[in-house]
């Protein structure tokens, strides 16, 4: 499949068919893995840290589903990191209260050391972001945010940042390229942990920023590649290998997880032994209009309150068999966690909040299982 025609196809087909060799007699179905440090002089690649095929074939894949030019990293976290440094010194960042914890507690770190200004708000209070973007170099935007599900209004905040001049970041981790499109609401940069729905498996650790094609003349894709070869943040062949073979499944897995999640969020929210559930499909739910307007889909991450203090709630996390108890998410296992285990989550997350990375096994199995852990557990 040739690039110029990906706008002709939907999302769902372009995770399949985007990205590979072209179509011959003799021709691999798949780019192979290029364990090299380096190639022959002269030629369209020299160095190892610089370029490799099979990255290629994961960024050409990964550009045509969100609309824009790819570059994978070796975390997700790089690829935050890359993003940062677009900031100028002193530059001024405002970013949401309450996002990832490794995003937040990077810029904060950041601030610290005077490279950059940090301002942080409440990013589904769009007059507030309108205010803290006085003189902002960017705006991180997170949508919906880990782990409190909170949905920002994508094209709200990027016409608030446009006024300003800031450029607009959006980690599209949660939503991935199928739920929603960062780059055509006008947005800057998409950032990705590959490791969790891109990849699917639970088996790499990677990261991806991708840029406007029409980027008026900011050259953002060239300076983040540029950061990627001089610090070194580069990805393991094998690795990028594994995540596009995930990716081929992106659109079956995230459909099916999504169905999962959605039907468990409505169940568990008629649960004797929970008094909140936070999901956007749910229609009492703060950001269920806008999720609604803006994605295709509420994405599968689920977060259930269990009512009692942080004993029960990791009671609950210990007593399931099937759930798996641990960090991460977007496999197609699923798996739990009570977040404020870890001590640089925000204080905004209550202490008895679970988050849900719902898979795509049978749900009613899904639901037996929950359901007997929080009756376990509060027994
Ligand atoms: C996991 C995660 C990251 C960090 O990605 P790594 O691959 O773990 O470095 C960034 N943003 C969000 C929303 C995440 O869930």
């Amino acid at each position: 499949m040739t690039d110029e025609r990906n706008d002709k196809y939907s999302p769902a087909t372009l995770a399949v068919a985007a990205g590979r060799p072209t179509a011959g007699p003799g021709a691999a179905m798949n780019e192979p893995i290029w364990l090299t440090s380096t190639y022959g002089a002269d030629g369209q690649y020299d160095y190892g840290r610089t370029g490799n095929p099979t990255w290629d074939a994961f960024e050409s894949a990964l550009g045509a589903l969100e609309g824009g030019q790819a570059l994978v990293y070796s975390a997700g976290m790089a690829a935050v990191s890359a993003v940062a440094g677009l900031v100028p010194e002193g530059g001024l960042v405002v970013a949401p209260t309450s996002a990832y914890t490794g995003t937040t507690a990077l810029l904060r770190e950041s601030a610290q050391q005077g490279r950059l200004q940090l301002r942080e708000v409440d990013l589904t209070d769009v007059p507030a972001v309108q205010g803290a973007l006085d003189g902002a170099a960017m705006l991180v935007v997170e949508t919906p945010t880990n782990p409190l599900l909170d949905v920002a209004d994508l094209s709200a905040l990027v016409a608030a940042a446009e006024a300003a001049g800031a450029l607009v970041v959006v980690d599209n981790t949660f939503a991935t390229p199928l739920g929603q499109r960062p780059l055509a609401h006008g947005a800057d940069v998409v950032v990705h942990s590959v490791t969790k729905y891109l990849s699917g498996h639970s088996d790499v650790i990677l990261g991806a920023t991708v840029t406007r094609d029409d980027d008026p003349g900011r050259a953002l894709h060239e300076r983040l590649r540029a950061h990627r070869r001089l610090n070194g943040s580069i990805a393991g062949p094998s690795e990028v290998w594994l995540a596009l073979r995930g990716l081929r499944t992106l659109a079956v897995r995230y459909e099916r997880a999504q169905a999962n999640a959605a039907e468990l969020a409505r169940r568990l929210s008629e649960h004797p032994a929970v008094s909140r559930v936070r999901h956007p499909s749910l229609p009492d739910d703060p950001g269920h209009q806008r999720a609604a307007r803006q994605m295709l889909g509420f994405g599968a991450i689920v977060a259930v309150e269990v009512g009692g203090d942080a004993e029960l709630a990791e009671r609950v996390a210990c007593s399931t068999r099937l759930w798996v108890h641990t960090t991460s998410l977007g496999g197609v296992e699923s798996t739990l966690e009570r977040r404020r285990r870890h001590p640089l989550e925000p204080d905004d997350v209550p202490v008895d909040l679970l988050r849900l990375s719902v898979g795509i096994e049978d749900v009613e199995d899904l639901w037996a299982d929950l359901d007997q852990a929080l009756r376990t557990a509060t027994r």
